[in-house]
């Protein structure tokens, strides 16, 4: 599934290595996250780093196994000083995730922040409720047989304890509600 090199946009030449995912072959659910990170850079592997030991945690209080878990992001690369990815980087890095959801065949996937959530709409060609993504967030949204549930970026519910409790909410929920959804 994994391929060797890309030098599709400009985030290859300052890359260490290309980070395209990991888990097993046939998750029961999918996180796509927004980039990797400075960690994730060095190590060749998604949410390794402090956002990482973060999910981590959580799926281990939750009592969600982690071998049921695909982890990786919309981008592939590090984005030096951890800019936002750019309409281009993620245009040019889409063809990478679609091949991987094919692959994966999940029809559960986790949009881990909004950049995500974004994304999977915008070229999944689902439409999110009005308010977009806070609103979406903490629920399964339906898109033909794929559900996409969103939650807060791990990243974003390190810099409050408010926030870490909404993530722990929304991953216990996801957890709880994922064996009611059909197909
Ligand atoms: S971010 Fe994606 S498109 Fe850009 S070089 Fe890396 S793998 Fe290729």
């Amino acid at each position: 599934m994994e391929e060797t090199d890309c030098t599709a946009c400009e985030l290859h030449k300052t890359r260490q290595k290309i980070v395209w995912g990991s888990g097993p072959n046939n998750p029961k659910f999918l996180f796509i996250g927004q980039a990797p990170g400075k960690s994730e850079n060095m190590a060749g592997r998604p949410f390794v780093g402090r956002s990482g030991h973060l999910l981590d945690r959580l799926l281990r209080k939750l009592e969600i196994p982690k071998d049921c878990v695909y982890l990786t992001n919309v981008l592939k690369c590090y984005p030096p000083d951890d800019a936002a990815p750019t309409r281009d980087q993620i245009e040019a890095c889409w063809p990478h995730l679609e091949r991987q959801m094919r692959a994966l065949n999940c029809r559960r996937i986790v949009a881990v922040g909004g950049t995500a959530m974004v994304t999977l709409a915008r070229y999944l060609g689902f439409v999110m409720p009005k308010n977009g993504i806070i609103r979406s967030a903490g629920q399964w949204l339906q898109h033909n047989d794929t559900y996409v549930f969103g939650i807060i970026h791990p990243a974003f519910a390190l810099r409050n304890e408010e926030e870490r409790w909404n993530l722990e909410y929304q991953l216990k929920k996801m957890w709880r509600t994922a064996a009611l959804l059909e197909g």
